[in-house]
């Protein structure tokens, strides 16, 4: 039997439960603090390395877990409130009022920064962060910076977990169920949208993806597993003071997920180790070499952190999974074992039955009419061709009629509906499916994967579901739906490729695969042909043709005229932001103003689509 990276998960965590009882109490003590930290690099591998956002305030959100549960176990005020609630039970309402608060936080902090761009979130989290550290510090009740001690031991029942070994038993079995949960979470439906959040937003919206939901919602879980943290560090330490949750230490998380990889949970654990390993070094050694005044460990993590970006861009962790990979096998995926759920499937409407009209779309850049007063309309069971010189605007046109951009001027209806200001996956739920002049797709992620996320609106499952891998009936149904347009699209053989190692035309496809797994009604290809060779693009006319035999309705921009005008049943031209001509590519290429637009811009593509007449 081959092995795989499982079993190899199973062998070490096995071997590490075997050792606990012998291993050495500083060990244990090691181990705790390596398990502390892992949880919140866990939630900043979530956050930074996936979800594209950075937090420079986990410390802070640790400190609220902590200081949470020390106060409502220690003050004096606290017990007047709670009195007649069991001693035994106020580690567990601290446990709580941590969760609460760092929700309310979190949740406050999230609302106010995520729908900014930029670099908002990492400043705020960079205030919030150095203001708690003072708030600790300087709230009445809260020991000052001097802190709360005699905080109690954590106890089930009788058992109280007071020797470290015990209660390194729970901060490892916790850390270990959480990783297994976040890595089914990643493995799932909803595991592809939050890795399409990291410089893919407008692509995951598009196929469907509430991305600022999701966002928010990977906020609130980083800061719950720094709480979390926090708490057990509270009951572990039985005292707590400010400095552990100073600036200082949310920068030393972030190098753990750096430092061990921020793109894979086991790089969270990884960091954590290797930190925490060298951390406890460079105490004995540093204050040895350059005297015990200042915070050397930055410094010198600092450099350690240059050198990982210089030699490892994506941290250590993948350099190791890649050494081991040559030894394993891939895992069996656990959808397989699920049966397949019956997807639901879109009624197609009539053919010729309208199913997208723009009407005086007008949409400026600065002084700039990028698209001025265009009418289009679009059937089911047609392909309509929109061309024009480079420049006349198909492209904006397609992001204003997919609710990417707005209009500054005008309005699109989808299937009936008047769209306004709606967003791109109020478009996609009616049944809009769209791809991209310039390729968005998951680079690093396989071509099945970037399948499935298109057919992200057929599921349904949540964020638990997917963590408890109770949505692997309905996994297994998209896999199988993404394999089918994969099959389509003439792409089965890359399937387990990662994306972007495919040549920019095949790349296209896998977006036109994306695409289709969503059962569209309506289908934008911005140039799909370009970069595909002359084979391939017949395999793509035949593809598109058999589509519209379906009763899809496709607004294709493309520049080479004798793929369009041998494919079109209609054909509207742009130039200069406004549409010149509309109608049948023979009366279209006919057309006055059409020849003169042509000739001016680009003789060589009306030449061809001269050809393409005759032909
Ligand atoms: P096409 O797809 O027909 O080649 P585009 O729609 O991409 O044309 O662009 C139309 C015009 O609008 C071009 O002059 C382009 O430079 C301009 N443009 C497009 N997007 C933007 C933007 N985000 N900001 C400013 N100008 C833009
Ligand atoms: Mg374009």
């Amino acid at each position: 039997m081959a092995v795989t990276s499982r079993h190899l998960t199973v062998v070490a965590v096995l071997a590490l439960a075997l050792a606990w009882p012998l291993l050495p109490p500083f060990t244990v003590t090691l181990f705790n603090y390596i398990g502390l930290y892992a949880l919140v690099a866990l939630g900043l591998v979530l956050l930074t390395g996936i979800g594209g956002m950075t937090s420079f305030g986990q410390a802070a959100f640790v400190g609220l877990g902590a200081y949470a549960t020390a106060w409502i176990t220690t003050s004096p005020l606290a017990a007047q409130a709670l009195a007649g609630v069991p001693a035994a039970l106020l580690p567990w309402l601290g446990l709580l009022a941590g969760v609460v608060v760092t929700l309310l936080v979190a949740w406050i902090l999230g609302a106010v920064t995520l729908p900014l761009s930029g670099h908002f979130l990492a400043l705020a989290t960079l205030a919030w962060g150095i203001s708690l550290y003072f708030v600790f510090g300087n709230l009445p009740g809260l020991g000052g910076f001097t802190g709360i001690s005699n905080i109690p031991a954590l106890s089930f029942g009788n058992w109280q977990l007071k020797s470290s070994r015990l209660f390194g038993i729970l901060i490892w079995v916790l850390l270990l169920l959480l990783m297994w949960a976040l890595h089914n979470l990643l493995d799932s439906r909803q595991g592809r949208a939050i890795r399409a959040l990291r410089g893919n937003r407008i692509m995951a919206e598009s196929v469907g993806v509430d991305t600022g939901q999701a966002r928010m919602r990977l906020f609130l879980t980083a800061a719950l597993l720094a709480a979390l943290s926090g708490w057990l560090y509270a009951h572990f330490q039985r005292f707590v003071n400010p400095t552990p949750f100073n600036l200082n230490i949310s920068i030393e998380y972030l190098f753990m997920a750096v430092v061990g990889g921020s793109g894979h949970l086991w790089g969270g654990v990884l960091g954590a180790a290797l930190i925490t390993l060298l951390k406890q070094q460079l105490q004995d050694v540093l204050p040895f070499l350059l005297g015990d005044s200042g915070n050397f460990e930055l410094v010198v993590f600092g450099l350690l952190m240059l050198l990982v970006m210089q030699r490892a861009p994506t941290g250590l962790w993948p350099l190791l999974a890649g050494a081991c990979r040559r030894f394993l096998r891939p895992a069996r995926p656990s959808w397989q074992d699920a049966s397949p759920v019956q997807l639901g499937a879109r009624i197609p409407p009539q053919a010729g039955q309208l199913v997208l009209q723009a009407q005086a779309i007008t949409k400026t850049f600065g002084g700039l009419v990028a698209n001025d007063a265009i009418d289009l309309t679009l059937n089911a069971g047609e392909i309509h061709a929109l061309i024009g010189p480079n420049g006349a605007g198909k492209s904006t046109f397609f992001n204003v009629i997919s609710g990417i951009d707005h209009a500054d001027s005008g309005g699109v209806s989808v299937a009936g509906q008047r769209m306004g200001r709606k967003p791109p996956r109020a478009f996609a739920q009616l049944g809009m499916a769209r791809t991209f002049q310039h390729v968005r797709i998951l680079r690093q992620r396989t071509v099945l994967e970037n399948v499935c996320l298109g057919a992200y609106l057929r599921g349904s499952r949540g964020w638990l579901a997917a963590m408890l891998r109770a949505e692997r009936h309905e996994e297994h149904a998209l896999v199988l739906e993404a394999q089918r347009q994969l099959e389509r699209c003439g792409l089965a053989d890359d399937a387990e490729r990662a994306a972007g190692a495919l040549p920019l035309g095949r790349q296209r496809l896998v977006e036109i695969a994306r695409a289709l797994a969503g059962d569209p009604l309506i289908l934008l290809l911005d140039e799909p042909a370009a970069g595909l060779r002359s084979l391939e693009k017949q395999e793509l006319a035949d593809l598109l043709r058999q589509l519209r035999a379906t009763g899809l309705a496709i607004l294709i921009v493309e520049h080479d005229m004798g793929f369009v005008m041998n494919l079109a049943d209609r054909v509207t031209v742009l130039e200069f932001g406004k549409a010149i001509a509309s109608g049948p590519p023979a009366q279209v290429q006919a057309d006055p103003r059409v020849i003169e637009a042509y000739l001016g811009a680009d003789h060589a593509d009306y030449a061809d689509a001269g050809e393409a007449v005759a032909a």
